[in-house]
């Protein structure tokens, strides 16, 4: 009767408050990182992009450049636990009558989300009419070559240890590696990882990174990675900032756990932001005190997500950010997120 769904009643919200103190004890003990360790990363990457720009502009004064930048989390506030990693942004020119982009869904490779830069114009501006028609691969612009010349440069040319002395860190190039990082010791028990990252901004406001697909096949060399993230942590913010809500704040939560449990560690920062970002057009209640119950929440859609196996992008939905994970390790995720349903503190001991 109503008497046993009062006392069911009572349990679960007794077990949403301790869920909820859990979350808030996880996120000040473990998630949020010291200001003074994020100053500290910061710096370091700070002192070493002064450095490449420096050398690149002495060593390869006609590269097409703009002003390299530092960004990911750490100058967002969202990077969680430790604070060991950034990306060194990259932006290339073009010339606008020399290259197009082509929407990956446009091509035989049919992946949205993903795109072709092509060289035009070849029969009036002949080869190296552009300075990277070095790195063109069958009338494309290959990001893979693109970062094989910055790689030479970085890992090849640059003094690093002397600079290292210099700034009193210890810098190294890390390889092989999957995309083109530094690897910065700045005390004697902090890393931070530095990675460069090409970037493109085409006619159109659309950036594209040079970032290979993960499960790339030959024919996904030529592909161009389009990013959302600036969007994306743009969106989620403003929403936060509409209604004092706690949305960053479980973002910051989930990022912790998947950076802590081996098992979760494929999903990255823009599945989890874009999960959020859809159930905030679902879910109106975001207060403070809701934080235990977004979070069951997150979780049971990421569940959804990967048992559907598509989980689109707020900003293009014809982009599933779950394209680049194989089919077990979709399973893997789903089965672990499943199983924490019951007992999400479990998360939280790590
Ligand atoms: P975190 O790595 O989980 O702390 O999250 P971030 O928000 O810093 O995301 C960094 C990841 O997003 C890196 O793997 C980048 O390669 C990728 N990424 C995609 N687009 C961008 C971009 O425009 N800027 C940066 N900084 N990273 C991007």
């Amino acid at each position: 009767g109503s008497g046993g769904h009062g006392k069911a009643d009572l349990q679960r919200a007794r077990m949403r408050l301790s869920l909820q103190e859990h979350l808030w004890a996880f996120f000040h003990e473990k998630v949020a990182i010291p200001s003074e360790e994020q100053a500290v990363a910061r710096r370091a990457a700070l002192d070493i992009c002064a450095e490449l720009r420096v050398f690149i502009h002495a060593k390869l004064p006609d590269m097409p450049l703009r002003e390299m930048f530092l960004s990911g989390s750490l100058y967002d506030d969202l990077q969680v636990v430790t604070a060991d990693h950034a990306q060194l942004m990259v932006p290339m020119i073009l010339e606008k009558n020399l290259w197009s982009s082509i929407p990956g869904e446009d091509t035989i490779m049919n992946i949205p989300g993903f795109w072709l830069v092509r060289r035009e114009n070849l029969e009036y501006f002949p080869r190296g009419s552009s300075y990277w028609d070095r790195c063109m691969v069958g009338g494309y612009l290959s990001p893979k070559s693109v970062l094989e010349v910055f790689e030479k440069l970085v890992a090849g040319s640059i003094n690093w240890p002397a600079i290292g002395s210099v700034l009193d860190y210890v810098i190294r190039p890390v390889v092989p590696s999957e995309t083109l990082s530094l690897e910065v010791q700045y005390d004697t028990d902090r890393h931070l990882f530095v990675d460069f990252l090409p970037l493109l901004v085409m006619e159109d406001g659309v950036s594209l990174i040079a970032k290979p697909h993960r499960l790339a096949a030959d024919r996904h060399e030529n592909l161009w990675r389009q990013s959302f993230r600036v969007a994306e942590t743009t969106k989620l913010r403003a929403l936060d900032q509409e209604d004092g809500g706690c949305r960053c704040a479980c973002l910051k939560v989930i990022k912790a756990v998947c950076k802590l449990n081996p098992a979760l560690a494929r999903l990255n920062a823009s599945q989890q932001t874009n999960a959020i970002l859809l159930l905030s057009e679902q879910e109106r209640d975001w207060t403070q005190e809701a934080l235990a119950d977004r979070f069951l929440h997150l979780l049971r859609a990421l569940v959804g997500h990967l048992e559907a196996g598509r989980l689109p992008c707020t900003l293009n939905p014809k982009v599933n950010l779950l394209c680049e994970l194989t089919e077990q390790e979709i399973d893997e995720l789903g089965y672990t997120l499943y199983c924490a349903l019951s007992d999400p503190e479990s998360l939280m001991r790590t």
